[in-house]
């Protein structure tokens, strides 16, 4: 595999569109939105440029990564020569599978297509393309920051082949991942473990047990976790926290999932952690969340 679609050049789409194309891959990166694109390719020189800073790669690699990416706002134009589509648009059902029945139209009979879905069934995802498409339709669930994270979930649908997953297994590792294998359920294995211990922070908060510092710090300090849960919330998005919460709640129809109150009360206010400048903590100053995601990475 050499030619990469990307669809979605957001947080997770212009992170992945990067770690390809500084492993010599050609990046064919695709957003509906002109601007999203622009704003993806500025994050990636950004973060290349923090790159050369910290002597990680050379003025030369940085100019070889972004040659290696061409940008396109329609679907059909950018697969075209794509061997691998890995789908990284919003997180919503329906906008999901509207993109794999019109690649399952426009890509070739043997392009891989591979979601980066945070929560949404694989196996619903690959029903969306037809009967003989089915085995190629994967998970391959990359971690935030994507150039910085080890870490690669690949998750078989229900009808996905061996053939495909081992692909995508080796895939990952020429890009220095690592690559885990898991089976297609609600929240795959990263958020079912992930989600509930949020989830139970929240709930430690909303019973008035202790404040926000306070459980954070337990964490960090006691379980020597990088980042507290509730930092690690807002991070992530409580909005993305919530959805993943209700396909969970939804799928396993078990009350332990369900999200605490105080989550959805918070996502309806529109406090949805950095990406709105406030949730458990407060980022008014811009600065602020900056430095948080950068003590992170
Ligand atoms: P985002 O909102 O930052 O980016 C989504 C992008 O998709 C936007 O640029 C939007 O313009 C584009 N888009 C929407 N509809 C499209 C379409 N029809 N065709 C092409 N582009 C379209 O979202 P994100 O945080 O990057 O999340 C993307 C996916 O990655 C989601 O499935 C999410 O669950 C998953 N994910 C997110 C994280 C995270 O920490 N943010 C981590 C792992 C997985």
């Amino acid at each position: 595999m050499k030619n990469i679609a990307v669809i979605g050049a957001g947080t997770m789409g212009n992170g992945i569109a990067h770690t390809f194309a500084q492993k010599g891959f050609k990046v064919q990166l695709i957003d509906i939105s002109q601007e999203s694109l622009n704003r993806g390719i500025a994050t990636i020189t950004k973060n290349l440029d923090r790159m050369i800073k910290k002597e990680v790669i050379s003025e030369a690699d940085k100019e070889e990564t972004l040659g290696n990416i061409t940008t396109f706002t329609d679907i059909k134009e950018g697969v075209e020569y794509a061997q691998l589509v890995v789908e990284a648009a919003t997180e919503n059902v329906p906008l999901k599978l509207n993109i794999f029945k019109e690649l399952d139209e426009v890509c070739g009979e043997d392009t891989v297509l591979a979601t980066n879905t945070s929560s949404i069934s694989i196996t619903q995802i690959a029903a969306a393309t037809k009967a003989s498409r089915q085995d190629k339709v994967i998970g391959m669930h990359f971690m935030n920051p994507v150039p910085i994270m080890k870490l690669v979930e690949i998750i078989r649908g229900y009808n996905t082949s061996d053939q495909v997953t081992n692909t995508i297994m080796e895939l990952s590792k020429t890009l220095g991942k690592v690559p885990v294998e898991v089976n297609d359920y609600p929240g795959f294995v990263a958020n079912r473990i992930l989600m509930p211990m949020i989830n139970e922070s929240i709930e430690t908060l909303y019973n008035g047990v202790a404040g926000v510092q306070e459980i954070d710090t337990v964490m960090k300090l006691g379980m020597a976790h990088p980042m507290g849960p509730l930092q690690l919330a807002d991070f992530i998005g409580l909005d993305v926290c919530l959805s993943i919460l209700n396909v969970m709640y939804e799928g396993f129809k078990n009350p332990k999932y369900a999200p605490c109150p105080l989550l959805v009360n918070m996502v309806t206010a529109g406090k949805l952690g950095i990406k709105s400048g406030e949730g458990f903590y407060d980022y008014a100053e811009s600065r602020k969340a900056e430095k948080i995601a950068t003590q992170f990475a």
